[in-house]
């Protein structure tokens, strides 16, 4: 009962604060006009407008007019017989004496048919501007009425009333409607005019027709007529129910017809609207006992009951009866039965449900478009839901099938797996990796991960949300991942080239070796091997072919190894192995020995014939270790001292080898600096021919005069120069000094120039050699190059190519050292040289040393076969010189000639030849 009093309190009182704040006044106007507009009523016809229109202001092409044009007008009507003439015309200001006079005559003439226009208006449009009164010119108003045309504008501005009479400065004057309606209603009081009067039907005649006599008398006669302004430049107009925007003259008809069909519009009493509101309200107790969409039906239905009532009053009776807080009631009274009928806990129930399918369809696009493959499993192990790249991935429909039947054997047993899980122990999951073999194709590597979610289903009506456990499946093909990981993880380990561990995994071993106390650390050693000049092999057979022997010096060493070694690349042509074991040392050096030798000699890859020897340096473990680079270190010293020896060879690791090592260094760093402090020269050897023991030619040897160490021999820094590629600059200076020194020398003396085989592979020799000729004056027949065997252990096209140029410049070559190298005879007869040079170790032993004796014997017998010039070096005995003449040698040189020595003094010995030397067929034949 209370609850219906509350209610049916606030209904009233909602509805009374609406009305009394003005909220409900649009509302109030909005249905008053609807009812002036659903109704129209007809003008009485007794009212007709003069219009001052566009049409007459421009037959007069002025405004305002004269005035006795006005005049004219009152006695045209006043001779049509109308009864009334209302002018809403300004006449408040005089103008010409003559026009005015006019218009008072007519005035005068028309006998008190005449109202004249009197307002109140602001002198300037400002809003504090004082108002001012203008009213007719007294000699026009003493025989006319005065009636006001003021209007007040509604706040929406719109203007809905009239006054009977404007109060001005204490004087009541009638307004115009009130005049011609016949001066009804009380001083100062204003009426509501009624729109539903259509305007459109008033007789409207423009001024300019009736000042021409173009008008139906039968309009006129006994018509109440307003002149004024129409036309839009005059701009005198309002806003109005129903009829929109209309002149000033309009209004005033619509009032004075307001007024003569007593058709002034009454407001509703307050009383009546409050009766009406307590009516509503009482509806209030009945709520509850009638559904609630009866009420609202019943709602309606009072709000148009009302609606209808109200505009039949409004018809009939000009009476305004004011619905809109009644249809405010009505509203709040539906409010209040729809939120009494509404269940919260059921709209809660909606909202969440809505939620929950909101949610779900999400989900279930989130799952669908997964990168990954996810199934999701319910407890009755149906697949509820699947990504599309699961079923991609797996070749099948998965949603909708029993997971037993669909999923691979493997992830099936993954998903019981974790549901196996006890709750507590759920909350970390590390995914697994599984080859699932799927259609034809190789087995595929899937990563997964099951997890459990316990969910609750939506509540329903009568039963508690239930727990479920649902499996998610998430998996992907790592195939490829895996593959490139695997491969990243043997790249990291392995040399991809040869497929033998990598440094890492040397080191590693090595660092086992260090670090486990178990083992004897001096029970290990290092082998570390390197090619000789594997360099000049990819030089001259590509790098295609310097990868071949590679793999295959890898596959021979490797086979090499002890059990439990480990041999690795390093990079380039380097490689190491490590031994361990109680004979490690002896072992190490076995292996060194073995390698070398299996190492030596032609390696057939594809097309190539490839020549190699290769060097290795051993060290043991010693107890001082810090760490595998120490070992490293020692063994990589011995490697470098195999090498400096010549190669192909072993050499184990002594301490007085890093005293060596650090002199080397020394001297690495001196001789780079040596050419740019001229610290070398060129000293010459004489060379004799034996038939005359005249000096017909010298060698250039090149000397270092070191700032500490004084002269420097050159067996100390060629093969240092050679290894650290100083040569090419220490050769061309060689070369260049010697043919510009020798060209200036009386006579004509040849010169012998050292080359190394590396200038060969690093420079253009022919190019170097021509351009020192062409400087130097030197002719190109007086010029030899002495070059070693080393240069044709790599046949190479290039090298080839060289020595051609070097002989088509008319340049001779010799072989120096003939006898120390491969010796091996049968390929002399290819090369372009004309001229061998016996070392002089087998000149040391002559004549007494037999196997020298049989050497030189043999060398003089090729040379002769071969048509080659034979120098013989290191002659220092009268008797080495007497036998070397009795076995057919041309030329000798050694200490027992003269000792390299500097240009100057050698020049000084030259002396120029009387006749032209013999060539070596006549020395041949004297010798013969
Ligand atoms: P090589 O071309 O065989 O030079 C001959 C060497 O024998 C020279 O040694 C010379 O001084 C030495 N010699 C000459 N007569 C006798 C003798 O009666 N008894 C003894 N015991 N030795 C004698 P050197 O000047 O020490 O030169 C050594 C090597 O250095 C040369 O051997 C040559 O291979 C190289 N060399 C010298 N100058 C140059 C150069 O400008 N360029 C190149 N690439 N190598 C050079
Ligand atoms: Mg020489
Ligand atoms: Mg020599």
């Amino acid at each position: 009962m209370l609850r219906r009093a509350v209610a049916a309190a606030l209904i009233v009182l909602i509805a009374l604060g609406a009305f009394g704040s003005g909220l409900l006044r649009p509302l109030s106007h909005t249905l008053t006009t609807l009812r002036m507009y659903s109704e129209p009523r007809a003008p009485t016809g007794d009212v007709v407008v003069v219009d001052i229109d566009s049409k007459s202001i421009a037959a007069i092409g002025s405004w305002p007019w004269p005035r006795h044009l006005h005049a004219d007008l009152i006695d045209k009507l006043v001779a049509l017989g109308v009864s009334d003439i209302a002018f809403d015309v300004d006449f408040s200001a005089a103008t010409n004496p003559v026009d005015d006079g006019a218009l008072e005559a007519a005035i005068k003439r028309a006998a008190g048919k005449i109202t004249l226009a009197a307002f109140v208006q602001k002198q300037t449009t400002s809003a504090d501007a004082a108002m001012v009164f203008n009213r007719p010119l007294p000699r026009f108003a003493d025989d006319a009425w005065v009636g006001s045309v003021n209007v007040r504008q509604d706040p929406d501005g719109m203007v809905r009333r009239f006054g009977y009479t404007l109060i001005y400065d204490g004087k009541v004057i009638p307004s115009i409607p009130a005049i011609l309606a016949g001066g009804i209603g009380a001083a100062g009081r204003e009426f509501a005019i009624d729109f539903s009067i259509d305007l459109a039907r008033v007789d409207r005649i423009s001024l300019i027709d009736v000042l021409q006599g173009r008008v139906d008398p039968q309009r006129l006669a006994g018509k109440k007529v307003i002149v004024g302004a129409q036309a839009l430049e005059l701009r005198d107009f309002f806003t109005v129910p129903v009829a929109g925007t209309i002149s000033g003259a309009m209004l005033q008809v619509a009032a004075t017809e307001t007024l003569m069909q007593d058709r002034v519009l009454r407001p509703s009493n307050f009383w009546l609207v409050f009766a009406g509101l307590v009516i509503i309200a009482s509806g209030a107790f009945v709520i509850g006992r009638v559904r609630w969409f009866a009420i609202l039906f019943g709602l309606v239905i009072v709000g148009l009951l009302a609606e209808w009532v109200a505009s039949i009053l409004q018809r009939d009776f000009a009476f305004v009866l004011n619905t809109a807080p009644w249809h405010a009631a009505l509203v709040t009274f539906a409010i209040v039965v729809l939120l009494s009928e509404i269940d919260f806990r059921e709209l809660v129930q909606t909202m969440w449900r809505l939620r929950a399918s909101n949610a779900e369809a999400l989900l279930a696009k989130v799952v669908a478009d997964n990168f990954a493959g996810v199934v999701v499993v319910d407890e009755t192990g149906m697949i509820r839901t699947a990504s599309r790249s699961a079923s991609d991935l797996l070749s099948r429909p998965l949603i909708g099938t029993l997971a037993r039947e669909t999923l691979p054997p493997e992830l099936m047993a993954a998903i019981d797996a974790v549901l196996a899980v006890p709750r507590a122990d759920r909350r970390v999951w590390h995914p697994n990796v599984v080859q699932l073999s799927l259609g034809s194709g190789k087995p595929r590597a899937f990563e997964y991960v099951a997890t459990v979610s316990e969910v609750e289903s939506a509540p329903t009506e009568g039963a508690r949300p239930q727990a479920q456990r649902v499996v998610s499946l998430t998996f992907t093909d790592v195939t490829e991942q895996r593959a490139a990981e695997e491969r990243i993880a043997y790249l990291a380990r392995f040399d991809s080239l040869t497929g033998l561990p990598n440094r890492h995994q040397l080191v590693e071993r090595l660092d086992q070796v260090f670090s486990s106390a178990r083992t004897d650390v001096r029970a290990s050693a290092v082998v570390y091997f390197d090619l000789d000049n594997f360099k000049g092999v990819n030089d001259d057979v590509g790098h295609h072919t310097g990868d071949l022997l590679l793999r295959a010096v890898a596959d021979r060493v490797a086979a090499l190894l002890p059990a439990g070694a480990l041999i690795a690349r390093l990079g380039g042509d380097e490689f190491a192995a490590v031994i361990s074991g109680p004979t490690a040392g002896d072992d190490a050096v076995a292996l060194a020995k073995q390698a070398v030798s299996l190492i030596h000699g032609a390696f057939q890859l594809g097309p190539h014939r490839v020549m190699v020897t290769t060097s290795a340096g051993v060290a043991l473990a010693d107890a001082r270790d810090k760490g595998p680079d120490d070992i490293l270190k020692r063994a990589d010293v011995a490697l470098y001292r195999a090498k400096a020896s010549g190669g192909d060879q072993i050499a184990v690791f002594e301490r007085s080898m890093l005293q060596a090592l650090v002199e080397r260094q020394k001297l690495e760093a001196d001789l780079w600096r040596a050419i740019e402090q001229k610290q070398f020269e060129v000293w010459y050897q004489p060379q004799i021919d034996l038939a005359t023991t005249r000096i017909t030619g010298v060698e250039a040897l090149l000397r270092w005069n070191h700032p500490a160490r004084g002269i420097v021999p050159p067996g100390e820094f060629i093969p240092v120069a050679e290894a650290i590629g100083l040569i090419d600059d220490l050769g061309r200076w060689a070369l260049e000094t010697a043919t510009v020194e020798v060209a200036t020398w009386p006579g004509d003396v040849r010169l012998s120039v050292n080359v190394s085989a590396s200038q060969f592979a690093r420079c253009d020799m022919a190019g170097l050699v021509a351009s020192a000729l062409e400087n130097s004056g030197l002719p190109a027949h007086r010029l030899d190059l002495e070059i070693t065997e080393s240069l044709f252990m790599q046949p190479s096209k290039a090298v080839q190519a060289a020595l051609s140029a070097i002989r088509a410049l008319g340049v001779s070559l010799a072989l120096d050292d003939f006898g120390t190298g491969y010796s091996s005879l049968n390929y002399i007869h290819r090369l372009p040289i004309t001229k061998i040079k016996l070392d002089q170790s087998f000149v040391a032993g002559l004549p007494e040393n037999a196997g020298s004796v049989a050497i030189v014997r043999a060398v003089a017998g090729l040379a002769r076969d071969l048509d080659l010039q034979l120098n013989a070096e290191g002659v220092e005995t009268t008797a080495q010189a007497a036998f070397l003449k009795s076995m057919g040698v041309d030329e000798v040189q050694g200490y027992l000639y003269g000792r390299p020595q500097p240009a100057h003094e050698v020049a000084a010995m030259v002396q120029p030849l009387p006749t032209p030397r013999r060539r070596r067929a006549s020395v041949i034949n004297s010798a013969a």
